[in-house]
């Protein structure tokens, strides 16, 4: 039966069936070395020449990431690892064409978009496979959380006909005879769910959004993680929030330490302390750095790098103006609202609120952000029949994984990104 090439530590002296791919074939006169890669590692297999005439001829000639499986006896030997599979039996399974449009083993990357045209390759390499498997700890982490804490799954559309903000960041579909959008956040269905009484929802799906920009922190198509709950504040979902992102830091300390290892990246920190800073106090410290900033601008990218870069931990910026917060944003007094977002440095990695649940509160915000109520009646309805208090967030997972292993371009934390210019592969 065949064993994952990390186990064959487990089985020295024994026989093992293993298989992957050749990252490399040493020959000497009388023995040849092959270097075997899957999921979990790799090993080297030694075939002696004597007995085996044919078999080693034909691996001499055999192109490096083929496809082969091999039994052999597991015996502690001089490799860098300290163990070989002594080959007994080999099977070519599928033969690699040559040249690879992009090396695997190469010491020195490729230019990024030649890794992402050629991505399945470019996963291939330990490290990039490293970044993914992270990725999956944290996102089931965050699942299972939600999951003990009674949180009811949902899956909302992603074909939608009405903007969640009415905003220009959509991409138009063509729905039969009428026309759709891919929906850009499930902000309006999560709390709808709430009138809907499901009391404490989340949904990990994409989110696509047309921004024309290309940064090294926006894609088309992102992973959000969405909660929403009732009867609570601004300040629980906070909590609830800090609780999450300190849930997939133990969990990625507890189970990836192999792969931080392989990437170079120090186990993550559980000791954050997730500051509380309002954004009054936020342009106070902007103007305390010389940045002329009034009460009420947007924090701009430039303003985010020369406040927060510094700031190499996560805070929260809450009691955003009202004038800079979605319609759904329920006000904290005439000016500013229970909106924050959670940074870590320059970077945004979650917005979040407590929610509006007046409906004529809400009717009043949509009116001055100029838009109409009519064309979002699925929505105002079910605040007309008791809408609970309800606030939630959502967190980007490719930004969250770009914080955690200190990754510059969210291209390197998605698999296959969509960017301005990039829908394939
Ligand atoms: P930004 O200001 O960085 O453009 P946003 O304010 O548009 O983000 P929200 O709509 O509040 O973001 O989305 C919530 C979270 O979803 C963000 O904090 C981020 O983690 C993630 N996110 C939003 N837009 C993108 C994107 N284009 N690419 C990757 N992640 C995104």
């Amino acid at each position: 039966m065949r064993i994952l090439i990390g186990e064959v530590k487990n089985h020295i002296d024994k026989e093992v069936e293993i298989s992957g791919w050749t990252q490399n074939i040493r020959t000497m006169s009388t023995v040849l070395f092959i270097e075997l890669r899957d999921v979990s590692g790799t090993v080297q297999g030694v075939l002696l020449k004597k007995g085996n005439e044919e078999l080693f001829e034909t691996l001499k000639a055999l192109p490096r990431e083929s496809v082969l499986s091999m039994t052999g006896q597991a015996v502690k030997s001089q490799a860098k690892i300290g163990y070989e599979v002594q080959i007994k039996h080999l099977d070519i399974l599928n033969r690699a064409e040559t040249p690879l449009p992009l090396g695997v083993v190469d010491k020195i990357e490729s230019d990024i978009e030649t890794r992402l045209e050629n991505r399945f390759l470019d996963l291939r390499r330990p490290e990039k496979l490293s970044i993914f498997k992270i990725q999956s700890t944290i996102s089931n982490s965050i699942r299972n959380f939600f999951v003990n804490s009674g949180f009811i799954e949902i899956h909302s559309p992603k074909i939608v006909a009405a903007a969640t903000e009415g905003g220009t960041e959509l991409f138009p579909v063509k729905y039969f005879e009428k026309n759709a959008y891919l929906s850009q956040s499930p902000q309006l269905y999560k709390e709808m769910m709430m009138s809907a009484g499901f009391d404490k929802v989340f949904e990990v799906a994409p989110a696509f959004r047309a921004e024309e920009h290309n940064t090294p922190r926006h894609i088309n198509e992102f992973t959000s993680i969405d909660m929403e709950m009732s009867f609570v504040s601004d300040e629980g979902v906070m909590d609830v929030l800090e609780n999450v992102v300190k849930t997939a830091y133990k969990a990625v300390s507890d189970t990836n330490e192999r792969e931080l290892e392989i990437l170079g990246v120090p186990k993550p920190n559980l000791d954050y302390r997730f500051r509380r800073i309002t954004y009054s106090e936020y342009v106070q410290m902007a103007n305390q750095k010389g940045i002329a900033l009034n009460d009420g601008e947007d924090l701009s990218t430039q303003v985010l790098k020369t406040v927060g870069g510094g700031i190499k931990e996560f805070y929260f910026i809450t009691r955003w103006p009202r004038e800079l917060k979605p319609f759904y944003v329920q006000p904290y007094d005439e000016k500013y609202s229970r909106g924050f977002d959670l940074q870590f440095g320059e970077l945004e990695i979650t917005s979040g609120a407590q929610r509006v649940h007046s409906p004529e509160v809400l009717i009043n915000n949509l009116k001055s952000k100029g838009l109409n109520p009519d064309s979002f009646s699925f929505y105002v309805n079910t605040f007309k029949y008791g809408m609970p208090p309800h606030a939630g967030w959502a967190i980007g997972l490719e930004r969250l994984t770009m914080v955690l292993l200190d990754i510059a371009n969210i291209r390197e934390t998605t698999l296959f990104p969509r960017d301005r210019t990039r829908v394939t592969p």
